[in-house]
């Protein structure tokens, strides 16, 4: 794994951004990331035109703000199986007639040249039909996380995508936030000496019964939410990828939590002998990350949450500048479909996370510790 691009080894580069004003917006952070590094990110002569698929709380509340902030795409059209929904949208956000699809219709978007990106905001167990049907359509896709519910499912994305010459990307906002890419620096570079213990917690609470958050067979649960945060967190920041998983569940609350576990404590090793100690939770709120490594440690807290990551290390605390992670996200996918590069988050990233998610699926089955073979 190697989220570090080379210009990020650039020991300048955290004093440079200290003396950046904080909380500017993605507009202007967009002509500065070059300099930081933290990219592909350019403005391109053209905006990319982008579909939303499924248009829940993300899309709504996240994904479409963020698409009226960026600088390389922007929102051009919907998939939704709501004419009320597709109504207001339209309205909202001047979308034409022509770029509107539902479910049924979906694959015509082959046709449409205004959609070069569909972004799949579905159910998770919707993941893999959706992003294959996009990939044959020729679409670029970006997928949101979890990738998908398994192994095999994730390697058919990543086959579809390849087959029809298209980008994939999974929606792990995290990893072009800076704090957070600051983290990752110290992690694997290991400034501070190894790392020794990652601690990360990742939940919120969540009270909807009925909700496919909490249906197994949608992909429900809070390790699939959730819990890619935290385990995420102790792979970005080691580098390395688990090679032995345990894993405990806790529910106190039957009603709601009939089908999925409500908290998971789940712990990973590493080949280097860095250990993961890390846990997620439909049943309350939790949101921090914290490292020790041979010579000191760095934490930030909140973690993972969309706005205001705070940080501190042995040396101090961090300052970064507040993106919207989101436009930031989709700006750099957008550059990086543009010319061709690697994306930062490709399928093969998601597919690593459900390697580890499966295997702690295991070890909640059978209560023993699972060696995980590559
Ligand atoms: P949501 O339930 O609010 O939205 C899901 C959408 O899918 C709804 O509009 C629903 O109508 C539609 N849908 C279509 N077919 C459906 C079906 N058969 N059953 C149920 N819904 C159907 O969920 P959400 O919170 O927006 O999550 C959507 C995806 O986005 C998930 O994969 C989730 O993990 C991801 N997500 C990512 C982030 C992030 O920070 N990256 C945050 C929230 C959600």
């Amino acid at each position: 794994m190697n989220y570090l691009k080379p210009e990020q080894k650039n020991s300048s580069r955290r004093k440079f951004v200290k003396n950046l004003s904080l909380g500017f917006g993605a507009s202007s952070l967009a002509f500065a990331l070059p300099q930081l590094g933290f990219g592909y990110s350019k403005k391109l002569d053209k905006k990319m035109g982008v579909a939303l698929v499924g248009l829940g709380y993300y899309s709504t509340d996240l994904l479409a703000p963020a698409l009226q902030e960026t600088e390389n795409c922007y929102l051009a059209g919907i998939v939704t199986g709501t004419p009320s929904k597709a109504k207001k949208w339209q309205e909202q956000y001047n979308i034409p007639e022509k770029n509107i699809y539902n479910y049924e219709n979906f694959e015509e978007i082959k046709k449409n040249k205004d959609i070069d990106i569909v972004y799949i905001v579905l159910p998770n167990s919707m993941h893999a039909e959706y992003t294959i049907k996009a990939a044959n359509a020729g679409k670029h896709v970006i997928c949101e996380k979890p990738m998908a519910l398994n192994e095999e499912e994730c390697k058919q994305m990543i086959k579809a995508c390849n087959d029809n010459n298209v980008k994939l990307s999974i929606g792990y906002r995290m990893q072009f936030e800076p704090t957070t890419q600051e983290v990752m620096r110290l992690g694997q570079e290991k400034v501070m000496g190894a790392v020794k213990l990652v601690t990360a917690s990742a939940g919120y609470r969540e009270s909807r019964p009925e909700h496919w958050k909490v249906k197994r067979t949608y992909g429900g649960g809070p390790m699939m939410d959730m819990g890619v945060y935290s385990l995420q967190a102790a792979r970005y920041i080691t580098g390395e990828e688990p090679n032995s998983v345990t894993a405990q569940s806790f529910n106190t609350n039957p009603d709601i939590f009939k089908e999925v576990p409500e908290t998971i404590a789940f712990q990973v090793q590493f080949p280097s002998g860095a250990i993961g100690n890390l846990s997620t939770s439909f049943g309350m709120s939790v949101n921090s990350m914290h490292t020790t490594t041979e010579k000191g440690w760095f934490k930030l807290d909140p973690f993972s949450a969309y706005r205001g990551i705070k940080g501190a290390s042995k040396e101090g605390v961090f300052e970064f500048p507040v993106i919207n992670q989101q436009a930031a996200q989709m700006d750099e996918v957008s550059v990086c479909i543009s010319e061709d590069k690697p994306m930062r988050v490709p399928g093969e990233e998601g597919l690593k996370d459900i390697i580890v998610v499966q295997a702690i699926e295991e070890a909640l089955k059978t209560g023993k510790k699972v060696e995980i073979k590559r």
